[in-house]
């Protein structure tokens, strides 16, 4: 749909007709309509100038532009607007370790630009051997992992407006008119995500937080060498399965301290007043026990993780640290902050998105 004209012998400059951009940022404004403006902005990543559209992904929703140019978005196929993979839905960090994929683009500003017109042409003209796409065509073991940690559909809270930064600072006085969020913001490192490291896919915070929680979990062979943790990780724990039941199976292993269930996130934790307990449950639990006929998961819990005060829930659900430091903090999360993580697309700085190509 979008065109490209490009030459790489002269400078021309990027004209679209369509935005690249992923389900979410389009949004399910069916009135969809876009302001366009040629050459408005310099692409955040190769720096050249590009087109940039505008629009209103719903109702209610924040003004969303384009941030990257059309070519830096097919190079590493992700959405001009999030930077998150178009097929996925996930950071590029993400995608190209599950795949394998290895970044060769370049990063110094001389190179950039050059290799942004070589692509250009590339894009035009398939055949001249640069290899197009293959993002993750081959790699069927590493695809199947996206597709468990991608979202399964469009995820249009990211569209929301910013938070208002006068009630934040506990001073707004438009009161229910106010079009910003009321709410407080969640403190976390992912606030310094940059753009760059997100289209590069290196040092990006939430790609790491997506990927601690599914490889912890697959790790988790042994004890912990924290000889402080004598909690266990249950998961796959329906609304069928209560604490009697749980307790009913992991007493007989050592003294319980407590048991906490989580319906909610589908999860639980059993905690032993020795070491010693915790150690024999896991190991006749033998990784996984059935209760009510139910196939549940059992892993060591770890250990709140020094500094880590903010949870991001993953897809996946929240990770055994997210949900202990929740417990350990007092109240549960407030009902909808599971499974969202928090983009810098909320932030004023950013935009936001999923998956799909346009
Ligand atoms: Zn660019
Ligand atoms: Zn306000
Ligand atoms: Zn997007």
């Amino acid at each position: 749909m979008a065109q490209i004209k490009a030459d790489p012998n002269k400078q021309s400059w990027e004209e679209a007709e369509f935005p690249i951009l992923c389900e979410t940022c389009l949004g399910d404004n069916p009135y969809l309509r876009m302001t366009k403006q040629s050459q408005a902005k310099e692409c955040k990543v190769c720096t050249r100038p590009f087109t940039v559209f505008r629009w209103c992904p719903g109702v209610g929703m924040r003004f969303k532009k384009t941030e990257i140019c059309q070519t830096c978005s097919k190079v590493k196929n992700v959405c001009q607007t999030c930077l998150l993979d178009l097929e996925f839905g996930l950071p590029v960090q993400v995608r190209d370790t599950a795949l394998g994929l290895e970044d060769n683009a370049p990063r110094s500003d001389v190179n950039k630009e050059y290799f942004a017109q070589n692509m250009d042409a590339h894009f035009q003209n398939p055949d001249n051997g640069l290899g197009e796409g293959g993002f993750g065509k081959a790699n069927s073991a590493g695809r199947e992992m996206l597709k468990k940690l991608q979202r399964t559909e469009p995820y249009y809270k990211r569209n929301r407006q910013h938070i208002c930064s006068f009630f934040v600072k506990g001073n707004c006085t438009r009161g229910a008119e106010c079009p910003y969020r009321h709410e407080m913001p969640q403190e976390g490192e992912l606030k310094h995500q940059n753009i760059k490291d997100r289209y590069y896919g290196t040092n990006d915070p939430v790609a790491r937080k997506i990927m601690a929680g599914p490889k912890a979990g697959a790790r988790q062979t042994g004890p912990p060498e924290d000889q402080s943790i004598t909690s266990l990780f249950i998961t796959g724990v329906t609304e069928d399965i209560k604490e009697p039941d749980v307790r009913g199976f992991f007493y007989v292993f050592g003294e319980i301290k407590s048991i906490v269930v989580v319906h909610k996130s589908k999860c639980a934790f059993v905690n032993f007043t020795t070491r010693a307990g915790a150690e024999l449950a896991f190991e006749k639990s033998g990784g996984g026990v059935s209760l009510q006929g139910v196939p549940l998961r059992v892993s060591w819990a770890k250990s709140r993780p020094v500094g880590a005060r903010t949870e991001q829930k993953g897809e996946t659900g929240p990770t055994p640290e997210a949900v202990m430091n929740a417990l350990q903090a007092g109240p549960p999360p407030p009902p909808g902050s599971a499974g969202s993580f928090t983009y810098p697309s909320q932030d004023p700085t950013y935009q936001g998105s999923t998956s799909k190509h346009r």
